[in-house]
């Protein structure tokens, strides 16, 4: 499907629910931090940086991409920086007509510059609410804890998380290495976000096989699966996930350059959707992967040969999928469902 400005996708309301904020920079943006800061990145323009950036596919493994955090975190040590990514990151969305995001990353990434946890859950905050006001897109945070690091750590990462939702953080996470690191290991964590009211969501079944997905749901109770690329291989888990509805969020760029797919096209999204599983297409990286949602949603419809009808199902899920109240969620779709009548009668 060409990009043209009568483009449905474009035209559409959108909702990104999988978008790391620390691997959705503008490029410029980095160059400009590192160059104020004094910070080497070995790159001083952006095809330089670029290439740094891009995942290695030969091979591809989730362990090489995301290398690539370590340069875009190093320029998210200050206040300031983090509030304008944010903000920025906000702007983009809109830019496309994505008018709902939840934007994640790990705080204790951000905490090398001595600001702390709560402190970097603020800035992103500032940033976003900046964002939110500029644009009227809406945009929640999502805390991450990462698999390989510290079991505490991520206890408190999920007390921050719960003492902080009056700033817009909406759920917790489990990112970061898969293979060889286990969900259950996190399973205080979560019993503390979910006890604090948050929302749920854990990457699994991208870098490794489905029990994986099997420990996110039935150890850590997740609301929705992030990438759960492997799920297709056991038949039953995915009629437990499809008869319950729980949204599969769904990154295809980023999945063939981690080796969790072989390409778009023979991408298992095709199947997810044939059987009616909740799929939501979600951009994983802006930057790190080099796409946008619209990118990643074309990607799929002509993979899928999805009609308009399909399309629009496909974005509304986004909204339906939403770590939001029940009134906001009614709003959203109310506000997708007018703009898929007003395109269809104009169509
Ligand atoms: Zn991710």
């Amino acid at each position: 499907m060409a990009s043209h400005p009568h483009d449905p996708i474009l035209r559409l309301p959108k909702a990104d629910l999988h978008l790391h904020l620390d691997g959705s920079l503008r490029a410029d943006t980095v160059l400009q931090i590192a160059a104020s800061e004094g910070i080497d990145l070995a790159s001083r323009d952006e095809a330089s940086l670029r290439t740094i950036l891009s995942p290695p596919l030969d091979p591809p493994s989730l362990e090489r991409y995301l290398k690539a955090f370590d340069v875009t975190c190093a320029v998210m040590q200050t206040r300031h920086a983090i509030r304008r990514i944010a903000r920025e990151l906000v702007e983009d969305c809109a830019a496309e007509n994505i008018t709902y995001l939840e934007a994640r990353f790990c705080p204790s990434l951000l905490t090398l510059g001595g600001l702390s946890v709560a402190e970097v859950i603020e800035a992103v905050a500032e940033g976003l609410e900046e964002g939110e006001r500029a644009t009227g897109t809406m945009a929640r945070q999502i805390i991450c804890a990462l698999r390989h690091r510290d079991l505490h750590e991520g206890v408190e990462l999920a007390e921050a998380a719960v003492a902080l939702r009056s700033r817009g953080v909406v759920a917790f996470d489990l990112a970061g290495p898969e293979a060889g690191f286990a969900a259950a290991w996190h399973e205080e964590a979560f019993r503390v976000a979910r006890r604090g009211g948050l929302w749920t969501t854990v990457h699994a079944g991208e870098a490794d096989g489905p029990d994986s997905i099997y420990e996110a749901l039935h150890t850590l109770g997740a609301d929705r699966i992030g990438h759960g690329t492997t799920l297709v291989n056991d038949p039953a888990l995915m009629a437990w996930m499809i008869d319950r509805q729980l949204p599969i969020e769904v990154c295809p760029t980023s999945n063939v350059q981690t080796g969790a797919a072989p390409s778009i096209e023979r991408h298992p999204v095709r199947s997810l959707l044939e059987r009616g599983a909740t799929v939501v297409v979600c951009t994983d990286n802006r930057l790190v992967s080099d796409v946008t949602l619209s990118h990643e949603l074309r990607a799929v419809a002509s993979a899928a040969q999805l009609g308009l009808d399909e399309i629009g199902l496909l974005l509304r899920r986004g909204f339906s999928s939403a770590f939001v109240s029940l009134d906001e969620r009614r709003r959203l779709l109310a506000d997708f469902d007018a703009a898929f009548a007003s395109l269809r009668a104009g169509s």
